[in-house]
């Protein structure tokens, strides 16, 4: 397709709805459009944003009959939602289907109030929520007909040739590469902004979270990518090197958006954030602590345990490291090894103990664990819970689904769970081991009790 030339620069960047069986604000901000939107406006273009899951949008507050959202600890809270009908692919599933975010009427009534743009940039975050992602495209291009539709983000990348064939955008972006990005969009505006596109790089800009009139938390990139190849992970196919940005960049970063909107709680967004932590996280948070901030980090994604030694623990404490998420998956020795050996059994072990020895509460440190890995049974995994509960940590479940392109998923293709021309829903966590009858939902649920009865007595013996 030729890209036609324009002389204006409107922008106007979308974060599609949710549409799923849960959906949790748990610190979930589009930090990849939030980053291109600061590079953009940086080179010159103006932007105009529509968050489909501000829970701060004020017509969504009116619709609820609220003055602000409920806002739980660390600012962290539920989407609102109304139901939807299911596709029918996951018609047998006995869940509730919802449409997370704004409503469609508020999508509209947004839509009136923004001048027309000279394109529209729509993310899109896991595979299987792509509905949401195609109805947003449908309604953009009802209101705004003849503006180019540039669908981007995790779906498109993993999926793109879905993504073209269904989609209805006008480009389907697979470019992580912010210089070219910039330049597929001067190509497509035909603007000829001052500066130098080829300068653009993670650290040169920050994310614009000042495109949220309300803001209860933020959220940092220390690093992209991970060193790591896990057999189940797709870190390597969005970011296939891994970066990491100066501590002082991130630093003063992060003191930007505690002075100018007051956020105390920070998500660190990283795939590896304690890799080569003595000259990387230990340096930032001797920085916070030696300017005594009052803030504090939580960490949505699992850290690498084999890396949390004493001091880098102690640090973690002291400089207000408050939810904590490590990768265990399993503790099957033979499986951690063949899917990437991120940890073993004594690392993991070894990093409880220094994160107990700095003051951290059970209460505090999640463990990340699978269950439904290709070749692991439900035995494996209720052992990896009862040992987690063992060490006095609180279990986090993960229902396991294949990301295309993974060597878990070749292995499941060739085992014909998964084919190449899968509709991406069965993706979806939630449904994948019992669509594909890995598991029935009994086996499951007895797994998910097991969970619940054990997080529940650590958290009581911790508050006894
Ligand atoms: S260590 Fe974590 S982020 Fe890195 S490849 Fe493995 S699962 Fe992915």
């Amino acid at each position: 397709m030729s890209i036609k030339c324009h002389t204006s620069h409107r922008l106007l960047l979308i974060n599609p709805w949710i549409y799923d069986f849960a959906a949790f604000d748990l610190w979930m901000k589009p930090i990849g459009l939030l980053y291109l939107a600061g590079w953009l406006r940086q080179y010159g273009y103006t932007i105009d944003w529509l968050d489909c899951l501000d829970r701060y949008d004020p017509e969504l507050l009116r619709l609820q009959g609220l003055s602000a959202p409920r806002v739980k600890a660390y600012g962290v809270g539920k989407f609102f939602r109304q139901a939807i009908p299911k596709p029918p692919i996951l018609a047998e599933m006995p869940f509730p289907y919802s449409r997370y975010g704004i409503s469609e009427d508020i999508f509209r009534a947004r839509l009136h109030r923004i001048p027309r743009p000279d394109a529209v940039i729509v993310t899109s975050i896991m595979t299987y929520w792509y509905p949401a992602v195609f109805r947003v495209i449908e309604l953009v291009k009802q209101h705004f007909p003849g503006v180019p539709v540039i669908l981007g983000g995790i779906y498109a990348a993993l999926c793109p040739r879905h993504a073209t064939a269904h989609s209805h955008a006008d480009y389907v972006l697979q470019e992580r590469d912010p210089v070219r990005i910039i330049q597929f969009f001067d190509e497509l505006t035909g603007f000829r902004h001052p500066r130098d596109s080829r300068s653009a790089s993670l650290c040169e800009v920050y994310p614009a979270f000042d495109l949220y009139e309300h803001l209860d938390y933020g959220c940092l990139l220390t690093s992209l990518g991970c060193p790591y190849r896990c057999t189940y992970c797709a870190s390597h196919l969005l970011s296939p090197q891994f970066t990491q940005r100066e501590p002082e960049a991130v630093f003063q970063e992060l003191l930007y958006w505690h002075r100018a909107r007051q956020i105390q709680d920070f998500a660190l967004y990283d795939d590896a954030l304690l890799v080569n932590a003595s000259t990387h996280l230990e340096p930032l948070l001797k920085q916070v602590i030696d300017a005594d901030l009052p803030i504090r980090f939580h960490t949505p994604n699992g850290v690498h345990a084999r890396y949390i030694t004493e001091r880098t623990a102690d640090l973690m404490f002291r400089s207000g490291f408050t939810t904590l998420r490590l990768s265990l998956e399993t503790t099957e020795p033979t499986r951690q090894q063949a899917t990437g050996g991120k940890v073993t059994g004594a690392e993991f072990e070894q990093a409880v103990n220094a994160l107990k020895h700095a003051g951290f509460q059970g209460k505090q440190i999640g463990v990340y664990l699978f269950v439904g890995l290709p070749g692991q049974d439900l035995r494996e995994a209720r052992d990896t819970i009862h040992y987690v509960h063992g060490l006095g940590l609180l279990a986090n479940l993960c229902e396991y689904s294949p990301i295309p392109g993974t060597p878990d998923w070749n292995v499941l293709a060739s085992q014909g769970y998964v084919e190449p021309e899968d509709d991406p829903l069965i993706h979806n966590n939630s449904v994948f081991l019992y669509l594909r009858e890995r598991h029935n939902f009994e086996q499951i649920q007895i797994l998910k009790n097991l969970v619940k009865a054990g997080n529940q007595r650590i958290k009581a013996q911790i508050q006894g």
